[in-house]
């Protein structure tokens, strides 16, 4: 169900909040075992806030105004174990932060429990959100339900579980990278990565702080713009967070005429698997189909964002991991996976004195150049489409042997980072072996709204997202899972 779903039923009295709630948690009791999205579930909790709801529902006078002060009221949602959860464990998938149990809750935290949602748990993701598939995560991969023997894509990887699974409508993530598009385009559901700033970042445990963005993987695009109504807006406890007024964005959400959509012709030359290609050349004949217009465009820094993202990220996580130093914050620092080690070495080495113009420097310089080339395509264009991963989701350790080829495919997801813009990835359809293929719009800074009416357009006239995985588990018995 999606959000308007539930909240009809519950306006309905055809179910209750409690009902509703105990649906997910039975998803989640016969399906986490082997998918591995949740790290922590709040049953107990989550039973008696969807009570309180209830009774909330039951003695209002007036539901229009209930629900409108509480636009979320009854949903069902989980968190990335990056958000800090007040007297709810926090692990940032990492054995360093195991045991750690937060005195607060982040903002995004408080303003979507404020909006009437009930929290079933905490997500499974990579250990402080360092990875493309899940696999960097001190609990194990989540997997793919489409293809249990393929990882879910990361970091966020439980939170593209748990939505294309069933078992929450909604859920939060991060994106410093691509960590909220990844899973969102390899579990068939849709992923915003805010403009940077949109949404703040107090509470969540950070990465890289020049980069990281608050966003959610929900089922539909209607969702995701109901959400980021909640959670988006200035916050005095995030400097970065931005005083620019949020819209409805469910005002105008239909309709592409007459927009104006660019194809960066880098993100479809060499290495983006043929089918991948072929589902973004069939998503720009639908939008053309349905009258926006379509030009090539050229991003021509794109060669360079791998190799300044991984300049950048790695230094910004050596400073913020510095504080794990196993006296004032976390476990003995002798936890850290390799991932985290790696990226505190190369971070140490790239700030350095005598190396710091070399490479952070440099880095920042070319990161300029990556911006420019998107200001320059937005003085001609609405938006640009692309695919958001340059490969189908791939196998379990495929990439173990060697870092590099995970830091590869976020090829065409961290440029979007560096510029600090918004995108939405959407479902596109299906490779021949039936894994699913995201496509991925960006827009210009703050322009959330033309993302969500060219996802909305796209998504009724396609209805991709309706193909769900195949649950119980393919071939298994229920009762055995
Ligand atoms: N895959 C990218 C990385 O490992 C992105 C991570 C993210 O967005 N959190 O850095």
């Amino acid at each position: 169900m999606d959000i308007e779903e539930i909240q009809k039923k519950l306006v309905s009295k055809e179910a209750s909040c409690v009902e509703i709630t105990k649906e997910y948690l039975k998803n989640i009791t016969s399906l986490n075992e082997k998918l591995n999205a949740f790290i922590t579930v709040t049953s107990e909790k989550a039973l008696s806030e969807a009570e309180k709801i209830d009774n909330e529902i039951d003695e209002s006078e007036d539901l229009d105004v209930l629900f409108s002060l509480k636009p979320l009221l009854g949903v069902p949602m989980a968190h990335k174990d990056l958000f800090s959860t007040k007297d709810i464990e926090t692990t940032a998938g990492s054995n360093i932060l195991r045991g750690y149990i937060p005195p607060y809750d982040a903002t995004a935290v408080k303003r979507i429990k404020d909006a009437g949602t009930v929290m079933l748990g905490k997500l499974n993701c990579d250990a402080f959100a360092h990875g493309t598939t899940g696999e960097n995560s001190d609990f194990g991969p989540a997997l793919n339900p489409y293809d249990l023997s393929r990882p879910a894509g990361g970091s966020s990887s439980g939170s593209g579980v748990a939505v294309s699974a069933e078992m929450a409508v909604f859920a939060t993530g991060t994106d410093t990278g691509g960590s909220i598009r990844t899973p969102a385009s390899f579990t068939n559901v849709c992923g915003l990565k805010p403009t940077y700033g949109r949404v703040s970042r107090y509470g969540i445990i950070a990465m890289a702080s020049s980069l990281d963005s608050i966003g959610h993987l929900t089922r539909t695009v209607k969702d995701s713009a109901r959400v980021l109504k909640v959670t988006a807006g200035y916050d005095p406890f995030d400097s970065t967070s931005s005083k620019i007024k949020v819209p409805d964005y469910l005002e105008s959400i239909i309709g592409v005429k007459g927009l104006k959509i660019g194809v960066p012709e880098e993100y479809m030359g060499d290495g983006i698997d043929p089918e991948v290609k072929s589902a973004v050349k069939n998503a720009l004949k639908v939008y053309e189909k349905l009258g926006a217009e379509i030009a090539s465009v050229s991003l021509p820094h794109t060669k360079y964002a791998i190799a300044v993202y991984y300049v950048i990220v790695p230094s910004e996580v050596s400073s913020n991991l510095a504080r794990y130093d196993g006296i004032r914050f976390g476990n003995s620092r002798e936890s850290f996976g390799d991932e985290a080690k790696r990226r505190i070495m190369i971070g140490t080495y790239a700030l350095s004195a005598g190396y710091y113009d070399a490479y952070y420097l440099k880095a920042q310089k070319v990161r300029t150049l990556v911006i420019q080339d998107f200001k320059k395509a937005f003085e001609k264009i609405d938006i640009l489409l692309g695919p958001a991963m340059p490969v189908l989701p791939p196998k379990l350790g495929e990439n173990s042997d060697d870092p590099l080829k995970n830091y590869l495919l976020d090829v065409l997801t961290c440029p979007v980072n560096l510029a600090g813009l918004p995108a939405l990835s959407v479902p596109a359809g299906f490779s021949k072996e039936g894994l699913p293929i995201g496509i991925q719009l960006i827009g210009d800074h703050f322009a959330e709204d033309a993302l969500f009416r060219a996802g909305y357009t796209y998504e009724q006239e396609t209805r991709y997202y309706e193909q769900k995985p195949q649950l119980p588990l393919k071939g298994e018995d229920p009762d055995g899972i």
